[in-house]
């Protein structure tokens, strides 16, 4: 493939010249959410990032095998293998079935991906319908003699993998700094080691999703899910495994280990992970009250958002930022994110109307190229945003009738403002950033009718008032007088 995509790899920390295994084929795993709560601004991070980086491997004519799991299955409270299982204690919370929870939440998760264009993974795999790959997979772990039994349960032997192998190589960290640093837990005992960390669990009584296993009747430790839904649908060694930058210990640490340990060697080529979103400069978390939902963000009824935010300005407001910075969430800066939006938005459709000259007096020629530039440069979409802003100015200036284009420069121009924006930054520029423009233009004008008819009334013009109550009533709009003026709904 003739390109120079350069990522950055969390394992070497640098930035690699991306290299796929098997050309034209990529594979691509990407870890998805516990489906036990609505999705987050912290859901749609990894989500947009990985969608960018989907979209533009399939620009470069890669064919992509995108696979992203939903884990259902085994996520405890406490990362440490302690505590309820996050599904089974909202289901027993809501007296539901488990999987109730999971479909409830997961098919809302769906609906908020599709209205942010998120594009659907190739493979969406569940975490509970591969529990008798992963048992086969804590098999060949234990043939490798990494782990052992306790009580039913099968724990990873960290100190013995780090005698032959660097356990921590991903985070940056050595055994003997985290031993310090790690705390014993209450109920830990099982471990010979703080650091050891579930393959299976024995399940207690009143553990509702539990599976029989040589071990005992349980389920499979958190961790273990991705290793092997990834090797199953990728294969042994595959090119790039995703995240957020909070996954990387312990999970990724540890799907390392299971990986090397069963199969001899490491699965993954490229570690990308996303940053992290803070809201006001705090973590976002539910104890601090700063929790908020995607939905939430969509309607604005949440008592720190001042307005709703569309899902395209969502969407931009993320790829402004480059996706290994921090992205600190304010109003002020979604209502940027909405400005900087609308005014690509016009400029596109202000776009499909300039006419060509003899001669172009704008510079477009490069826009393609730099573009193209800033995302082999890790996907720097910042930088491309910048590129599209300067085009911009150079279409207004056009339409203004200040500046011409030729019908060369101005066919391509098209072409690129089009490729970037919706096919590669996946923006809907026409749909949802016009139909909320939309959406408060026709409630201007239905106000702007009533305020006529209330001027009527006052003028005891009964004929016009009662023409635009009548009218807007056979539209299916309901109109109410009220003490103040009015009221109306459709
Ligand atoms: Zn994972």
């Amino acid at each position: 493939m003739e390109h120079k995509l350069f990522i950055h790899n969390t394992l070497s920390r640098k930035k690699e010249q991306f290299v796929p295994l098997h050309e034209p084929y990529v594979g691509m795993y990407v870890c998805g959410p516990t489906v036990y709560g609505d999705g987050h601004l912290g859901h749609a991070r990894p989500a947009i990032t990985f969608d960018l980086l989907f979209r533009y491997l399939q620009f470069l004519g890669y064919k992509v095998r995108y696979v992203r799991n939903i884990t259902d299955v085994g996520h405890l409270e406490h990362d440490a293998d302690e505590g309820e299982d996050k599904i089974a204690k909202k289901a027993r919370l809501e007296q539901k079935e488990p999987m109730e929870v999971v479909q409830y939440y997961l098919n809302r998760y769906h609906k908020a991906m599709e209205a942010l264009n998120v594009l659907p993974p190739s493979i969406e795999p569940h975490a509970s319908g591969h529990i008798i790959e992963q048992i086969e997979f804590v098999k060949k772990i234990m043939d490798s003699g990494y782990a052992y039994i306790s009580e039913g349960s099968v724990y990873f032997d960290v100190k013995k993998y780090n005698k032959d192998h660097h356990y921590g190589q991903l985070s940056g960290r050595n055994i003997d700094d985290l031993l310090e640093t790690t705390r014993e837990l209450d109920g830990q005992q099982e471990k010979h080691c703080p650091l050891d960390f579930a393959l299976w669990k024995k399940a207690q009584p009143e553990h509702i999703m539990r599976w029989p296993s040589p071990w005992s009747d349980g389920f499979p430790g958190w961790h273990l899910e991705c290793s092997t839904m990834g090797t199953k649908y990728l294969g042994q060694e595959f090119d790039i495994h995703g995240g957020g930058m909070d996954l990387v210990f312990p999970h990724h640490e540890c799907e390392i280990a299971q990986s090397t340990a069963a199969l001899g060697h490491q699965s993954v080529h490229y570690w990308m992970h996303n940053n992290m979103i803070t809201i006001n400069g705090q973590k976002m978390g539910k104890s601090l009250g700063n929790f908020i939902t995607l939905d939430e963000f969509f309607t604005g009824s949440h008592k720190l958002l001042s307005q709703a935010y569309s899902p395209m300005t969502i969407r931009f407001f993320i790829l402004q930022a480059h996706y290994r910075s921090t992205v600190d969430f304010s109003n002020e800066a979604l209502q940027a994110s909405e400005k900087g939006l609308q005014r690509l938005s016009e400029a596109y459709s202000r776009l499909q109307t300039l006419k060509p000259s003899a001669e172009s007096t704008v510079d477009v020629k490069n826009l393609r190229q730099l573009c193209l530039d800033a995302l082999n440069d890790d996907l720097n979409s910042p930088i491309v945003i910048s590129h599209l802003f300067d085009a911009t100015k150079a279409i207004n200036a056009v339409a203004d009738g200040k500046a011409s284009i030729s019908s060369e420069d101005l066919a391509e121009l098209k072409d690129t403002f089009k490729l970037m924006t919706e096919d590669i930054l996946g923006l809907r520029l026409n749909g949802d950033a016009a139909n909320s423009v939309g959406a408060d233009a026709y409630k201007k004008a239905v106000d702007l009718l009533l305020n006529i008819r209330l001027d009527a009334k006052k003028n005891k013009d009964w004929a016009t008032s009662d023409k635009i109550r009548n009218s807007l009533q056979e539209l299916g709009f309901t109109v109410k007088d009220t003490k103040d003026g009015f009221e109306w709904s459709l």
